[in-house]
């Protein structure tokens, strides 16, 4: 039941892993792999769960989870279990303090629970989903990428410890630090991986403070091959955060092991910052992740769709991606909308009903035609490779697509002459604004080129 109501790639991804291990007067105990899978379950899933269990247990079923915490090494999973009971995301909400035993609190306090083992092997906290795999490479994010990749295959051993990560809300930090996490665990099973996010680290260190236990709290985080530790400029400000973690920073490096950092600001910027952190953060890479160009944000909303077995009209797929164009996040989000829409509707997607519900989703925001969305709808048009356009050939129809781009660029867009003439072959401002009279002339003097013209310009119209 649960693999009818659900597309292929996420029944594989967050069912196939889950062992049941016993029902025992309508208490049915599943096994799942980690802690994040669990939280991941509960708020994506509990509906259907629930329905399952009615539907199969009755009003009288429950749901346990287990979570496995893996004996280190052996393969064997060990016998210590955490037992949680379903809850939804508002009893979570409502009891944050009484969820259900938390295993990472649980391995701080106790980092040495399981017997007769050199080291624990946490929950490194990584959600399978964010994936290189699934990472889409492109101008915006090569360096960071190629970066993560070669420190996910060599960590500790690369130039770049730490590895930070900075870059604009919504544009792959967090995903691309888990990937380099998962990548990690691949390779080396054995290595201990955590991701945190610097939020939950503060809170631990806080709790520690209050329970007298800061030297379990160390003691853990030392315990890492791999630390990860998102959104690092959240420790802007709080001095016994930072002074914690420049102990435990300095510990994991002079032995080698993997730092990746991730922030919304490069060091330079960070204020409220001691010195002496912001340095280190110096000593290894900063690589940026920039806002995707059109074909990679395409290429985005093309790979979420397939690993959720969704099928989109490819003009649907082009309007979003041109229409949001800084926030892949908020994009990801309008694909989301624009399917429950249609679903509730029971409407079929078509460019027109995605039209009028980004225009509500980005009504906000001030949008423009880019030079890209330009380029590929007059390439489009004339059937050409958007190469070529891009190129600096000199053939015939090449050229006219070219300073038909170009003048529309001109018109539509705020760009610079120089650098629309960059965006096509490389040409100067003077070429771009010969372009623009050119198309001018022939759309006085040639009927059928006015007809495209017009045409173009329909096409190119938001509204
Ligand atoms: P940030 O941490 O920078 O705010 P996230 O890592 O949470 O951003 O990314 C936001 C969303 O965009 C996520 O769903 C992520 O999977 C997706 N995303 C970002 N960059 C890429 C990329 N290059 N390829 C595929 N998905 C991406
Ligand atoms: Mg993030």
């Amino acid at each position: 039941m649960i693999k009818d109501n659900l597309p292929l790639q996420a029944y594989k991804t967050w069912f196939e892993p889950i062992v049941p291990v016993k029902l025992e007067q309508s208490v049915l105990t599943i096994q799942v792999p980690s802690h994040f899978f669990y939280e991941w379950l509960e708020e994506h899933y509990i509906s259907l769960l629930r329905k399952v269990i009615k539907k199969e247990l009755g009003t009288e079923g429950k749901l346990e989870y287990s979570i496995v915490m893996e004996n280190n090494g052996s393969g064997k999973s060990n016998p210590y279990t955490v037992k949680l009971p379903a809850t939804n995301k508002s009893s979570l909400k409502n009891k944050p303090v009484t969820m259900p035993i938390d295993v990472a609190e649980k391995q701080i306090r106790n980092p040495f629970i399981i017997p007769g083992l050199k080291k624990v092997n946490v929950d490194s906290n990584l959600n399978p989903a964010y994936s290189f795999e699934n990472f889409i490479e492109g101008d915006c994010n090569r360096l960071a990428r190629s970066a993560g990749y070669a420190v996910a295959n060599k960590p500790g051993g690369t130039a770049f410890n730490p590895l930070l990560i900075y870059g604009g809300v919504g544009l792959g930090k967090t995903h691309l630090a888990h990937a380099i996490g998962i990548e990690i665990k691949n390779n080396n099973p054995n290595k201990t991986v955590l991701y945190v996010g610097s939020e939950k680290f503060a809170h631990q260190f806080i709790d520690a403070l209050k329970n007298n236990t800061t030297n379990d709290f160390i003691h853990f985080y030392q315990m890492m091959d791999v630390l990860i530790i998102d959104d690092v400029q959240f420790f802007s400000g709080k001095e016994r955060t930072q002074d914690v973690f420049f102990h435990i920073f300095n510990h994991l490096h002079q032995n080698g092991k993997q730092i990746i950092l991730t922030s919304d600001k490069p060091p330079v910027e960070m204020q409220g910052m001691e010195q002496r952190l912001l340095s280190r953060f110096k000593w290894g890479l900063s690589a940026d992740l920039q806002a995707p160009d059109l074909e990679t944000r395409i290429a985005i909303l093309e790979k979420k769709m397939y690993g959720n077995g969704i099928e989109l009209p490819s003009e649907v797929v082009e309007y979003l991606a041109y229409s949001i164009n800084t926030n892949i996040r908020e994009m990801e989000g309008a694909l989301t909308s624009l399917l429950a829409q249609a679903s509730l509707n029971k409407k079929a997607i078509t460019l027109d009903l995605a039209k009028s519900m980004i225009d509500k989703f980005v009504k906000n925001t001030a949008r423009e035609v880019s030079i890209d969305y330009i380029q590929k709808v007059v390439c489009d048009y004339f059937d050409l490779p958007i190469e070529l356009l891009k190129s600096k050939t000199r053939k015939r129809e090449v050229v006219q697509a070219r300073q038909i781009a170009m003048y529309f660029a001109k018109k539509m867009t705020k760009s610079s002459l120089a650098n629309i003439g960059a965006h096509c072959g490389g040409k100067d401002h003077a070429t771009v604004l010969h372009a623009c009279r050119t198309v001018n002339n022939l759309s006085e003097t040639d009927k059928q080129f006015k007809v495209y013209l017009e045409d173009l310009e329909k096409k190119l119209s938001i509204q």
